[in-house]
């Protein structure tokens, strides 16, 4: 039975020490902060999107960052597994749309009391307050840790699950990946990720607020697109939000490019250019001797209405039935292909997670055991391993704790 210490107690931290005190090891937890999850409190906004209610496949298709090296830790726990451990934990869990898992009374704190009751119940011994400094090695193996009030102790093995840098208030402060530098690791460029885009065009701030349902967003990289999604998104003082910029924004790290990129929004999807002139023609006979500026409100919703005109470099009042075949083609070009500039993300404090992290090629995908330093492991976001919003990032920690947890000798 190992001596096991436990470096932060977000959900892997947490979950690792459920499954290893109940292996029977003796398990300290360290948390820097006075509570335990103070990240899962604030997930899913407040509800705790805890998995996603999906096959093993599907999970694997979801991670946007080394999905490979997910596979054994995938399969060997699922989110059928961690569904059934908080039911069992007197969780009582739902699935929403999308397949999005979340506990039944809607309340974060409902996940994070659940995981306490199983920790007290395995013998966990938690120590709050209590930031880890240093992870002490020794003939390549792991002695124990130095925390920050200067006290050793000594351990047969560490599970690192300080988190990434992303929301810094909640604890994340990217100890973690200093502390996988000094045992020798590699740690991967990290980003911000599932996180809004700032845009360059001064039109852009004028749409604060709007929100568009059912369009596609393109963001362009170097010859091909980075992304391309159908859904929702929104715009800001900023530049663009929701769930579509939040995927593009994962893709968009992904593929490290330098900015600006180009970017384009298809306001309306599903039609082709030709019916949507067809559309034009209609709403313009219709219209007959009416002003421009009084037909565009018909296409598009009213905050969009004054850059479309903008954009469309039609004069805005005249008669629709002068507007020539140029200038629809114009009016459809900028419907088809709205243009923005992407020229960065916003900072880590209102990204959902870190991209970039220890790096997954030192680590062993079936356990989380460096490959450098004996009995030290790697769980949760503190690996460079990322996923799409639904419940994969919170999967990805579950699966890699338990990974973990369950080789430990
Ligand atoms: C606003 C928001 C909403 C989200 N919603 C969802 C969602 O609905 N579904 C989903 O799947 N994912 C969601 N995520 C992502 C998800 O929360 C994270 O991927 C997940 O919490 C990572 O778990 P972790 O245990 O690795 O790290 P964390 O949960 O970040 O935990 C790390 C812990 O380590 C502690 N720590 C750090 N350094 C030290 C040190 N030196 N000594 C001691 N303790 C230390 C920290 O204080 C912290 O408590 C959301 C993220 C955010 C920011």
């Amino acid at each position: 039975m190992a001596k096991t210490g436990i470096i932060g107690g977000g959900a892997a931290g947490m979950f690792a020490a459920v499954q290893a005190a109940g292996r029977g090891h003796e398990v300290h937890l360290y948390e820097q902060n006075e509570k335990l999850g103070k990240k899962l409190f604030i997930t899913g906004k407040g509800r705790c999107n805890f998995t996603n209610a999906c096959s093993v496949e599907e999970f694997l298709q979801n991670i946007v960052s080394n999905e490979k090296f997910m596979y054994s830790a995938g399969y060997g726990f699922t989110s059928s597994d961690i569904m059934e451990f908080f039911e069992q934990c007197h969780v009582p869990v739902k699935v929403e749309r999308g397949n999005r898992a979340f506990p039944a009374s809607d309340h974060s704190s409902d996940i994070i009391r659940g995981l306490e009751r199983a920790m007290k119940e395995a013998g966990v011994k938690v120590h709050l307050g209590a930031r880890v400094r240093r992870i002490l090695c020794r003939d390549g193996a792991v002695s124990g840790i130095l925390l920050e009030n200067g006290a050793e102790q000594a351990l047969d093995a560490v599970l690192v699950a300080t988190g990434g840098l992303s929301y810094p208030t909640t604890g994340s402060t990217g100890d973690g990946y200093r502390m996988a530098r000094e045992c020798g690791h590699t740690v991967t460029e990290t980003k911000p990720a599932l996180v809004p885009l700032e845009t360059g065009e001064s039109y852009i701030p004028k749409l604060q607020g709007l929100s568009l349902k059912n369009v596609s967003l393109r963001v362009m990289g170097k010859k091909k697109p980075v992304y391309e999604g159908f859904g929702e998104m929104m715009f800001t003082h900023f530049g663009i939000t929701g769930p579509l910029v939040l995927s593009a924004s994962s893709y968009i790290g992904k593929a490290g490019l330098p900015w600006p990129l180009d970017a384009e929004i298809d306001l309306k999807p599903a039609l082709t250019r030709e019916q949507l002139d067809e559309r034009l023609l209609r709403e313009f006979q219709a219209a007959q001797n009416k002003q421009f500026k009084n037909v565009v409100p018909e296409l598009f919703p009213a905050r969009l209405v004054p850059v479309m005109i903008e954009l469309s470099g039609i004069d805005p009042g005249r008669p629709v039935n002068h507007i020539s075949r140029e200038e629809r083609k114009k009016l459809i070009e900028i419907t088809k292909h709205f243009p923005m500039t992407i020229v960065g993300t916003r900072p880590y404090r209102e990204a959902i997670v870190t991209q970039g992290g220890v790096s997954v090629r030192e680590i062993r995908p079936g356990t989380m055991e460096s490959k450098k330093v004996r009995n030290l492991y790697f769980i949760g976001e503190v690996l460079d391993v990322d996923a799409l919003t639904g419940g994969f990032n919170l999967q990805v920690a579950w699966s890699t704790a338990y990974a973990a947890a369950a080789s430990l000798e």
